[in-house]
């Protein structure tokens, strides 16, 4: 599985990064993915990131 942050769509809020530290990072004033594919043990913490983020900002392919 890898998640993906529609840059021009996110708004920084940052609740992706309360939910799932282990994918998602601050850089700027944009969330952005670290890595490549979704660790294991994160899955149902990037699901969480995905469905926190108010403007559907977040992609989970895979
Ligand atoms: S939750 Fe959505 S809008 Fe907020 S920082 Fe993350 S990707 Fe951006």
């Amino acid at each position: 599985m890898v998640a993906k942050v529609i840059d021009e769509t996110c708004v920084g809020c940052g609740l992706c990064v309360d939910a799932c530290p282990e994918v998602f990072v601050m850089e700027g004033d944009k969330a952005i993915v670290k890595g490549d594919a979704i660790p294991a043990e994160a899955k149902e913490n990037a699901e969480k990131a995905k469905s926190d983020c108010p403007v559907e900002a977040i992609t989970i392919e895979g």
